[in-house]
């Protein structure tokens, strides 16, 4: 009788063989070796028969394939738009298809025509310095704090920055930015009050030690009531009077300004108004990957630019390719969810509801408001519509594949259309009649 253990194939075999061979290039050589040689054990131990090592070899390479990360995508149906626990600004067609672009060996920094040395992310500064023509100089960080670090670090290490005492803001999980800007060794100097703030307060504590006045934009907040705050034009005199530069934390990203969003800062109208430099994140309104942009001045932004730090902020290829195609591609996803109109998101729910409603679903359809959300805008409700279900969908939607994250409010499970993008609205009925059963 022949041992059955000799029918096992050897790994070169297994590794060859049309079925295992793709996926096995996909997960590389030494996980997909890996899998041969404990599936083999598996058959030499007899729970697995010898002709099913192959087939068994493809389905594990082909599952962890499919798992290289656990990062699991997740359709936001919250409606808040810029949803920092999923990850903020979801990325433009473009955009991810200029990541894919960027991913293996491209000119970065490299001019092919001279074949030398170019400026690193030359075509991404250029086309945001055509978006804001304002803007001398650009330069592109990791985010907005991190910007915000570079040009407070580099223009008043050692010095004082002069900030508004309302503007001293916390920008989440802990993280607030006067910590963040004296942990670089510049020195905040507040004036005024948490309400009111007045040029006076400013002039009155200018002096030998001022290095930049700092505005940032009290983007998470809202305070109502009886509040002043200077505005940039006024503190831009100051500055120029005495000689120091003028910082602006616009913090959500608009280049220019959004009717629709009329408290909302924008970097073009910051440097009209004399904003010396500019910064902002990449990732909230301006809907593209996560980075830090600086806009200002050529000659100040070229110093922030030389400064040690920025190459420890600096982003790689793949954020500056994300970000080049957004500027350059239609508008964002970011920017057609808040600007989507109540009616359009009430159509898309009445049809929905239908569909759910006659596979048995117990479904409604309720007026609901959605939020610009990640730091933008905290005052602005976004008239809309929403699926009202149990609230016991809430869990399963979320654990289903693929994730659903609704909202829950006033004792029920509300799905907003406002952040599905259409052509995943099948998906999405799917995913709610899978979480009833
Ligand atoms: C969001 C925000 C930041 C931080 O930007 P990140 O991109 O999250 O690092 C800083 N300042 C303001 C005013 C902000 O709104």
């Amino acid at each position: 009788m022949s041992d059955p253990r000799r029918a096992i194939p050897r790994t070169d075999a297994v590794l060859a063989d049309p079925a295992v061979r793709p996926v096995a290039a996909r997960v590389g050589r030494a996980h997909a070796r890996r899998v041969v040689r404990e599936t083999q054990e598996r058959a030499r131990a007899g729970g697995l028969a010898p002709e099913a090592v192959v087939d068994e070899v493809a389905a594990r390479l082909a599952a962890l394939a499919a798992s290289a990360t656990t990062l699991r995508p997740v359709i936001n149906a919250t409606g808040v738009v810029v949803h920092t626990n999923l990850g903020r600004a979801p990325l433009t067609p473009a955009a991810r298809e200029a990541v894919v672009a960027a991913a293996g060996y491209v000119d970065v920094e490299l001019d092919l025509a001279r074949g030398a040395r170019a400026a690193r992310g030359r075509g991404t500064l250029a086309a945001l310095r055509e978006q804001v023509p304002g803007a001398g100089g650009a330069l592109v960080l990791n985010n907005g704090a991190a910007a915000l670090l570079l040009a407070t670090t580099a223009l008043a290490a050692g010095r004082e920055v002069l900030v508004s005492r309302g503007e001293m803001v916390e920008i989440g999980d802990g993280f607030r930015l006067p910590a963040l800007i004296e942990s670089a060794g510049a020195r905040l100097r507040e004036v005024g009050t948490t309400n009111r703030t007045g040029l006076a307060d400013y002039a009155e504590a200018v002096g030998p030690a001022t290095a930049a006045i700092l505005k940032v934009h009290p983007s998470n907040f809202r305070v109502e009531g009886f509040t002043s705050a200077a505005p940039v034009a006024a503190l831009a005199g100051l500055g120029r009077e005495h000689g120091i530069p003028l910082v602006v934390d616009i913090g959500s990203g608009l280049l220019r300004a959004d009717p629709l969003l009329p408290e909302e800062p924008d970097a073009a109208t910051a440097l009209r108004e004399g904003a010396d430099v500019v910064t902002a994140s990449g990732d909230k309104l301006l809907g593209g990957p996560q980075a830090g942009l600086v806009l200002g001045a050529a000659e100040l932004v070229e110093r922030l630019g030389r400064h040690p730090m920025a190459r420890a902020l600096r982003v790689d290829k793949l954020t500056l390719a994300a970000l080049e195609a957004t500027l350059r591609g239609p508008d964002p996803f970011v920017h057609s969810a808040i600007h989507v109109g109540a009616d359009e998101l009430e159509a898309r729910t009445r049809v929905l509801a239908e569909r759910l409603a006659g596979r048995g679903a117990p479904v409604e359809v309720v007026a609901a408001e959605g939020r610009v959300g990640g730091g933008g805008a905290p005052g602005v409700p976004l008239p809309g519509w929403a699926l009202a279900l149990p609230e016991g969908y809430a869990a399963p939607l979320r654990l289903g594949d693929p994730a659903v994250l609704a909202r829950t409010e006033g004792g029920r499970c509300l799905v907003d259309l406002r952040c599905v993008p259409v052509e995943e609205e099948a998906l999405l009925v799917e995913a709610i009649l899978a979480a009833g059963c």
